[in-house]
């Protein structure tokens, strides 16, 4: 666990921008949780279980185990620990989790299937009301959070940003949240009918080539790591599949581009381990011809729940203060 380590947290501390302490949350394969003051945390960013899963791509199936109540308890006692006795002081507090958000009802969420219909933020406020923190919960989808965090971390919290993590799904977020469904990762790149390897059952979609496990179901015989291991030894198939890959990421930023803009693209999670950055671009140059947007800039950054936590406390407290 990365102990994040910042200057000590002043009781009287308020700042017009950043609205006084609030608590980022986030729902991964575990439970993060830290308290924020100046979009920075401050002190110890926590988890539950306190243990790392088995490996990076396998996760944990603690939370998939909980029933709903007994996760937003424990969402909640961990909310309580890091809050440190201050919970009247907490401004806001946001909860990101990997799902098809609106209206703060979790319409879809296919690592969390038991949240499916629920009314997570409410149901987090009124147990949190209970102990003690009267701020509404604020629900936003984990790839946004990562955008917000981005955002905050890279000091561009008046800028666009978009970003795609690149895992076993593919997700997509962007800051300043915006009203929308923004399920980039199932943008249709490919007309071919043979391509349906796509979790969510769609054919063409972007996941259904760059997914971890749709890599897996296209590679029957062949973990990602081998195919594009073989793929740098010459092997035909993997080299096609290689560039299918990165063609697909290309046509997906090109459809964003030209309907929102370029802008800044972050680019992160664990199957970034596959990425050529110059293959992506001559791509991605090959179908964004207009000039003025060709200022698109990419870069990829780490994946860490750290980012993730900071911008879930920054959407709760943009979303507070609008309110
Ligand atoms: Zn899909």
């Amino acid at each position: 666990m990365a102990i994040l380590a910042a200057d000590p947290v002043s009781p009287t501390h308020s700042s017009k921008s950043s609205g006084g302490p609030c608590i980022g949350v986030v729902m991964a394969d575990r439970l993060y949780a830290g308290l924020m003051v100046d979009h920075k945390i401050v002190g110890q960013m926590l988890s539950w279980p306190e243990a790392a899963p088995p490996t990076e791509s396998e996760g944990d199936d603690a939370l998939v185990e909980l029933p709903t109540d007994a996760l937003i308890d424990t969402v909640c006692e961990l909310i309580l620990q890091v809050a440190q006795g201050r919970e009247k002081e907490i401004t806001a507090v946001g909860v990101a989790l990997p799902g098809m958000i609106r209206n703060g009802v979790i319409e879809e969420a296919p690592n969390l299937p038991q949240l499916k219909g629920s009314r997570v933020g409410e149901l987090l406020s009124t147990n949190l009301q209970a102990r003690g923190i009267t701020v509404p919960a604020t629900i936003v989808n984990d790839a946004d959070a990562m955008a917000a965090g981005l955002a905050s971390t890279h000091g561009k919290l008046n800028d666009f940003v978009r970003v795609w993590t690149i895992g076993t799904g593919i997700g997509y977020g962007q800051y300043p949240f915006s009203e929308g469904v923004w399920e980039g990762g199932h943008s249709v790149v490919t007309m071919d009918e043979k391509e349906n390897y796509c979790g969510c059952g769609g054919r063409g979609h972007l996941e259904g080539i760059m997914g971890h496990r749709s890599m897996r179901l296209r590679f029957l015989d062949m973990e990602p790591e081998e195919v594009f291991e073989a793929a740098s030894h010459g092997n035909q198939r993997c080299n096609d599949f290689r560039h299918l890959w990165h063609r697909a990421l290309a046509a997906a930023t090109a459809t964003s581009i030209h309907q929102a803009g370029a802008g800044k693209f972050y680019l992160t999670g664990y199957n970034m381990r596959f990425l050529e950055m110059n293959l992506l671009k001559d791509y991605l140059h090959q179908m964004v011809k207009m000039s003025p947007l060709q200022s698109y800039s990419l870069e990829v950054v780490n994946d860490d729940e750290a980012t993730r936590v900071v911008g879930a406390g920054v959407a709760a407290l943009q979303m507070t203060q609008a309110c």
